[in-house]
């Protein structure tokens, strides 16, 4: 076996309680999608998700909260839980999504035990205000340049098929680069009835030539991770996104839609004769 995958699973802690705006995004209140809101997740059911993406094969265990960004009710939320799951985990990476961050924030959160964080650009600069008008572009650069500063792991990526050109998919990319993320997760968008936004046109082979140009042109990034929307964008042509760049995927449910069973993903990779990486 010679390419080895990381595998990372995702968990909701916190779910469809924003009032931001964001069109791509089922959790915002303004659009009323029917989805499963509530804002804490059980500690307990926590922990059985982090077991069984443990035993999965995971290394990476992402805690995400649908908010803009961290206020101190959150940031004691995702420290408490952080504090429990390095206890009972130890093996899993722990990450935090939550939003926009200040250095101080991210501190706090790297002394309760979270290694890494992603923060998203979605999109370019210049088309984000088409997708969100709530908040800005600018900020969602800060806040990973704020993970850097505080020496945290910076994952940073982004959302194809939302309407963007061409010239938009590479000025996101650069400016991804020029964060030096160490992984970067790949999204298709996945169209939900509520949303205004259009279905994503993308065709499979486009797709993969996107996971292909988010490897060249961010050559250091250490993982190529695709994420929301394999299953839909790819079918039964998944396996290929390996052979196109891809190193990472993330395994089990997505934030408000399913995944397929873990068993599957795990069948898919000894066909292909690629290892689960073990360590970081
Ligand atoms: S800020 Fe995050 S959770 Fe809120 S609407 Fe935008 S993408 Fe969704």
């Amino acid at each position: 076996m010679s390419k080895e995958i990381f595998l990372c699973s995702i968990c909701n802690i916190n779910s469809g309680t924003c009032n931001e705006d964001c069109k791509f995004c089922s959790q915002s209140v303004r659009y009323k999608a029917d989805i499963e809101r509530y804002k804490q997740k059980e500690i307990s059911l926590i922990i059985e998700e982090a077991k069984a993406a443990q035993n999965g094969g995971a290394l990476g265990f992402c805690l995400v909260t649908s908010d803009k960004g961290l206020n101190d009710k959150t940031l004691s939320f995702v420290c408490s839980i952080a504090e429990i799951l390095t206890k009972e985990v130890p093996k899993l990476r722990l990450i935090a999504c939550n939003g926009t961050a200040t250095l101080e924030q991210l501190l706090i959160l790297k002394a309760s035990g979270i290694k890494a964080y992603n923060h998203n650009l979605e999109t370019s600069r210049a088309f984000y205000d088409q997708i969100c008008t709530t908040h800005s572009w600018d900020e969602r650069y800060e806040t990973c340049q704020n993970v850097n500063k505080a020496g945290l792991v910076l994952i940073s990526g982004g959302i194809f098929g939302l309407g963007e050109t061409g010239e938009d998919r590479i000025s996101m990319l650069e400016s991804l680069n020029s964060l030096n993320p160490a992984s970067v997760p790949i999204n298709f968008y996945h169209h939900n009835e509520a949303l205004q936004l259009k279905p994503n046109s993308l065709m499979v082979d486009e797709a993969l030539e996107l996971i292909q140009l988010t490897r060249d042109m961010i050559p250091n990034a250490q993982r190529i991770m695709v994420a929301g929307g394999r299953e839909l964008m790819f079918g039964e042509r998944q396996k290929e996104i390996f052979s196109h760049g891809a190193n990472s995927i993330v395994i089990g449910n997505y934030l408000t839609t399913s995944g397929r069973e873990i068993g599957k993903d795990l069948e898919m990779l000894q066909s292909l004769n690629l290892a689960i990486a073990k360590a970081v």
